[in-house]
């Protein structure tokens, strides 16, 4: 079981557009900087259910929404992947590529993402496979820059995974 803290219907600070964005709950970075620290429990919020899912279907349909971001929280928690990489695939299977999908992360792609480091290989693959741009990185407060598209310090990447996963190169998201 997941659960979520919130869900935006409208948001437009975390990736292109005017987009739908689910705050998981569960996060073991434990940054020194973390604004919300009550989102490190498993159990803070609500669970997410199929129900939730169907919600979140329906608010991406609307035709001025661009895409789903998925927050946290740590969505690339071993506990959470499956769970979204359900809802991933339910959104595809609905809408296809006319809506993007963002997911933000502490971890790195080439770091604690790495096969096998967070939870079951085959699918944290499959759900990278199914996102369009991974932020990775933790916030570092040292490294902050109000001046950086979607991310707040400068170690963190806006990476395209359907270029990166078919060269094996971090490929930079461009709009
Ligand atoms: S990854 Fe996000 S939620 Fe987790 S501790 Fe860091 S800032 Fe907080």
């Amino acid at each position: 079981m997941m659960y979520y803290s919130v869900i935006k219907d409208c948001d437009i600070a975390n990736g292109p557009g005017v987009r739908v964005v689910l705050f998981v709950s569960g996060c073991r970075n434990h940054c020194p900087e973390c604004f919300q620290p009550q989102t490190w429990a498993f159990d803070y919020g609500q669970p997410f259910t199929q129900e939730t899912a169907d919600e979140i279907i329906s608010l991406l349909s609307r035709h001025y929404i661009r895409g789903l971001t998925l927050l946290g929280g740590e969505p690339f928690e071993p506990e959470n992947q499956p769970v979204l990489l359900e809802l991933v695939q339910q959104v595809r299977a609905k809408f296809g590529h006319t809506k993007d999908i963002w997911a933000f992360s502490g971890y790195t792609l080439d770091g604690e993402l790495l096969p096998g480091k967070k939870g079951d290989p085959k699918i944290t693959r499959q759900l990278l496979e199914g996102l369009d741009v991974l932020v990775d990185g933790r916030f570092v407060a040292a490294l902050k820059n109000l001046n950086l598209q979607y991310r707040g310090s400068s170690n963190q990447r806006l990476i395209d995974l359907p270029q990166t996963l078919a060269t094996g190169q971090i490929v930079p998201w461009h709009e």
